[in-house]
């Protein structure tokens, strides 16, 4: 039987006070983001990583969205 040891990391999402409210986010990926009063907030802190959350992240236009390492603190999205 061939475990996999490595353990699924955590991703902590945030979204900062630069979003402008496009909603390209939403879009790309509705599971993490919702749009309350006209601006864009992670649905929840802490996910599983996902595709989805570094497409967003990489689409926004105002680089609002932050993705780190929830264990380590490691910013996972590409700085601009
Ligand atoms: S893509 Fe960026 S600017 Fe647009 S709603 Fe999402 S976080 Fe805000």
């Amino acid at each position: 039987m061939s475990a996999e040891t490595s353990l699924p990391r955590r991703w902590r999402v945030r979204v900062t006070e630069n979003c402008a409210g496009c909603g390209t986010c939403v879009m790309t990926a509705h599971r993490y983001f919702h749009l309350v009063d006209g601006y864009s907030q992670a649905r929840n802190s802490e996910i599983e990583p996902d595709d989805a959350v570094i497409a967003a992240a990489e689409l926004c236009p105002m680089t609002a969205i932050e993705v780190v390492d929830a264990d380590t603190g490691a910013e996972v999205t590409p700085t601009p």
